[in-house]
């Protein structure tokens, strides 16, 4: 058990990162994404040799729970299995914003490591609004 990880998101994540597309940079990401009503989003990084084009599975996992019509979230894992930390980067804190109401959880794990705990405005302060 890893204290503070939600361990049925760290389960999926698991289950998950192998799932993870990232021939060039071998650093294999997921995130496990939780409504408000517990439904669970898993995405995963997919790059692409076109670098720009490369997509993190925060947004993967954020995107795909936009489509099923999901709007209001809990709480974020996003896992990797080898260093470094899979802190989101600025793009996905922005994205997840979005839908946040002041309470998104963002929980950031290494494969046999420690988990770490952020509300997503400790990581994204400021973010940009309309
Ligand atoms: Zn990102």
């Amino acid at each position: 058990m890893v204290l503070g990880c939600p361990e049925d998101l760290l389960s999926l994540a698991t289950t998950y990162v192998d799932n993870a597309y990232a021939p060039y940079s071998g650093y294999r990401v997921v995130a496990v994404l939780r409504d408000v009503h517990d439904r669970v989003f898993v995405g995963v990084n997919v790059e692409n040799p076109s670098y720009g084009l490369t997509v993190c599975a925060e947004r993967v996992a954020l995107f795909s729970a936009v489509t099923a019509g999901a709007r209001r979230f809990k709480e974020i894992l996003v896992y990797t299995s080898k260093p470094p930390p899979p802190i989101p980067c600025g793009a996905c804190l922005q994205a997840l914003s979005a839908f946040d109401e002041g309470g998104l959880r963002v929980y950031v794990h290494v494969g046999g490591g420690l988990c770490e705990s952020f509300a997503l405005a400790e990581l994204l302060p400021r973010p940009f609004r309309l």
